[in-house]
């Protein structure tokens, strides 16, 4: 007879810090930023996980937003194993592979051709040596406070994780790495000049909390980058497929030159790519010059996945989506100016973002980095004694998605009028 004892959260990550640096295997997992120890996900389904000791939260996290669809979603599991059963990886091209890139193209203007990869931070790099190979230049420019992945020449100022350990970059990088990257303010159109290969940007930027592009910004990109002959990249890797099937430039009416993907395409499983104008990917080896490679790349089980999110991702959805998004936003809202906690929760389209402190939304990351850090610290743990996992970072995104059913989105609001409550009174307090 088995004596199993149930796991805790606590002695489980203390077995995986011994193993594992810091006992997670993505920074901004180990809840530094806001104290504490991390739950250990057990399962998922829908709406909600469970963590080892059997506790359930409604998450809002959903990986970061690889997940739009709810966690297990029946389909994709059913996709995933059905596509298992006949061979996880091959090193060959596949039909399946070939099928997702089909319904990328079909979905997006300016993608006429897609190369498939593993991660978000292989489909930057990857754009980044394209851009650079199809242009023959080096200077690439970001915005301060957008993310582009842990790729070395996208590192110069950070995004969301540096941001929230406070640092000015990484160590590791070394400074030829990103000699060559210009990092300047969002939601201003930076002058470039003909040294410019590419202008990397998230077109609604995410990992600052959500900041939507001010009026005029990307046309003006656009218009700027055309003059000197740079490659504009929309790094849609979260709201690809998230805002609205056509991602961020649909949205706004703006072709991107490049366009880098992550997180839904997926389907909740590994996957990145990179789409374009066919004579820019066709740059990439083998019909050009510029190498690109990868031993599970165009995975089956990530594109069966994939494949199925983006056809159960039908317009009906994001309308409804959008509406939650904004329904919930408000009732977050409503409960902190209730408990009197000064907060903000900006939406654009289907993505929302938290904001504490008086005045309005920010629209760039000195702006939100004024964001009252103790208050979201305190609110997060309120919101997690609530039942509600929000991602532990202040500067990330709440990702509303199918599973978020009605009453779902209105036991978040409840749960928000106890923590908001819970969280001024311990502010007052400490
Ligand atoms: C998540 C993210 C990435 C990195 O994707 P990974 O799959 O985590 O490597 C790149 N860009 C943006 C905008 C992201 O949000």
């Amino acid at each position: 007879m088995s004596t199993s004892t149930t796991p805790t959260n606590a002695a489980l990550f203390e077995r995986s810090q011994r193993v594992i640096p810091g006992g997670v295997n993505s920074s901004i997992r180990a809840f530094k930023a806001v104290g504490g120890t991390p739950y250990l996900v057990a399962r998922a389904e829908g709406p909600y996980i469970w963590d080892v000791e059997g506790n359930r939260y409604i998450d809002l996290v959903q990986s970061y937003g690889a997940i739009i669809l709810g966690h297990a979603h029946p389909a994709i599991t059913a996709a995933v194993s059905a596509a298992a059963t006949r061979g996880t990886s091959y090193g060959a091209p596949t039909e399946g592979e070939m099928l997702l890139a089909e319904a990328i193209v079909a979905r997006v203007r300016s993608v006429e051709m897609v190369r498939l990869m593993s991660s978000g931070t292989e489909a930057t790099s990857t754009a980044v040596r394209l851009a650079r190979g199809y242009t023959g230049r080096d200077r690439i420019v970001i915005f301060h406070g957008n993310f582009h992945g842990a790729t070395d020449a996208l590192l110069a100022a950070g995004g969301s994780g540096v941001a929230t350990l406070g640092l000015p970059g990484t160590a590791g990088v070394p400074a030829a790495a990103v000699e060559n990257t210009l990092v300047v303010p969002y939601n201003a159109v930076p002058v470039l000049d003909e040294r410019v290969a590419a202008v990397f940007v998230e077109p609604v930027a995410a990992n600052m909390g959500v900041v939507a592009p001010t009026a005029g910004f990307l046309a003006g990109l656009r218009a700027e980058c055309d003059r000197v002959g740079a490659l504009l990249v929309f790094d849609e890797v979260i709201t690809g497929f998230r805002l609205g099937a056509g991602g961020a430039q649909a949205k706004y009416d703006i072709d991107a030159d490049l366009t880098t993907y992550g997180k839904v395409i997926g389907g909740g499983l590994p996957i990145g790519a990179v789409g374009g104008r066919r004579a820019i990917m066709e740059t990439l080896s083998p019909i050009g010059n510029v190498f690109q490679s990868g031993t599970l790349s165009g995975n089956p089980l990530a594109t069966a996945a994939g494949r199925t999110a983006l056809e159960l991702l039908t317009p009906d959805v994001y309308v409804e989506l959008m509406a939650r998004t904004r329904h919930l936003s408000a009732l977050m809202r409503d409960a902190c100016v209730a408990a009197g906690l000064a907060a903000q929760f900006p939406v654009v389209g289907t993505l929302a973002g938290m904001f504490f402190g008086d005045g309005d939304a920010p629209t760039n990351f000195a702006e939100a980095k004024t964001t009252d850090e103790r208050a979201f610290r305190t609110f997060f743990h309120a919101m997690l004694r609530e039942g509600v996992a929000l991602a532990p970072g202040a500067y990330e995104a709440l990702f509303v998605g199918v599973a978020h059913a009605d009453d779902v989105i209105e036991a978040i609001g409840a749960a928000t009028e106890r923590a908001a409550a819970a969280t001024v009174a311990e502010l007052v307090a400490t």
